[in-house]
């Protein structure tokens, strides 16, 4: 029988378990030297159920591991200017280290400045343009919970990022931006594609790491893949189906992630590691 090339899997679901066993007990030592455990508070806007459900697994995380969660729901009529108040009441309320709000806040709302009253050392979800800045900079700051879950994972297969073509389908805010980002930090020749981009596939062929992160169904195709690529797969779409046709790509990447159990589980895993050492710091204590 010929030999038939399948990809090794990154596992994100065993690596955020690791993670995720860190930080629970990084956060029973913080609680036991300084009386207080960190504190994540959840601000959401609305009733999407997408939302809701993401919100619910995140606060189910923290208890997991020793946070605490302040969950803060707001109606659907919620104006800027009462969201921007709450979080900016959130940032001064000593008793809260991290805040998230959940993304998308809800048509209407002035997204943007709403996250930019996260006060940039509680801003454990790495969502403001002052985290975005430190970030690119390699200055202290917290990082976008899904690129730098995707970093973690890169490091934990040892792939090698210096001087290598990287990819990255997808220029979000969250996602496909500060992806890049680290990427470029790392020493990485990083391309990005994006909606208005001419030939895709043409770019995706270049890819020694390619990073998907769109949110189109198996968006790009196996025979674009790179042989011997580096495959991450941000996308996730109705029906467990990624932006990568997975099937195609498995037989030419070296390695990939799977959707899921890839990106998704270090995207939470990153986020309560960031509110540990947000908690560490403001309660003075040395990491
Ligand atoms: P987004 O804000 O909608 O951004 C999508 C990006 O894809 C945009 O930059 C857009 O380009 C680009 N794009 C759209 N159509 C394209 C096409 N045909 N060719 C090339 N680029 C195209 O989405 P997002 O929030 O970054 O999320 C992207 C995906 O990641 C979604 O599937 C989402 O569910 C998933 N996600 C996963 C996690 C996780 O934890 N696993 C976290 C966040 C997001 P323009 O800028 O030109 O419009």
């Amino acid at each position: 029988m010929p030999h038939v090339h399948t990809a090794e899997l990154m596992d994100g679901t065993a690596l955020a378990r690791r993670v995720l066993a860190e930080t629970a007990d990084r956060a029973a030592t913080l609680t036991r030297r300084t009386g207080v455990a960190p504190c994540l508070a959840t601000v959401l806007v609305g009733e999407d159920p997408a939302s809701v459900t993401y919100v619910r697994m995140k606060r189910a995380r923290c208890a997991k591991v020793g946070i605490t969660s302040r969950h803060v729901p707001l109606p659907a009529t919620t104006t800027t200017a009462q969201l921007v108040e709450t979080i900016e009441g959130l940032s001064r309320d000593p008793d809260v280290h991290g805040i998230l709000l959940q993304h998308p806040a809800g048509p209407g709302i002035d997204e943007r400045a709403a996250f930019e009253a996260i006060a940039p050392e509680k801003d454990v979800d790495g969502v403001t343009t002052h985290s975005f800045a430190a970030m690119s900079f390699g200055l202290p700051g917290f990082v976008s919970c899904t690129p730098g879950g995707i970093m973690r994972l890169l490091d934990a297969y040892d792939v090698d990022l210096a001087g290598k073509r990287a990819v990255v389908v997808g220029r979000s805010a969250i996602l496909g931006r500060p992806v890049g980002m680290l990427l470029l930090a790392r020493d990485a020749t990083v391309t990005y594609c994006h909606s208005r981009t001419e030939d895709l596939s043409s770019v995706v062929r270049e890819a020694d790491v390619l990073v998907a992160a769109v949110g189109r169904p198996r968006l790009i195709r196996g025979q674009d893949i790179r042989p011997g690529a580096v495959v991450v797969d941000a996308g996730y779409n109705a029906g467990n189906v990624g932006d990568i046709d997975a099937e195609g790509a498995l037989g030419r990447a070296s390695l990939i992630t799977p959707v899921p159990g890839g990106v998704g589980p270090m995207t939470i895993a990153v986020l309560l590691s960031q509110t540990v050492d947000a908690a560490t710091a403001q309660l003075g204590l040395v990491p």
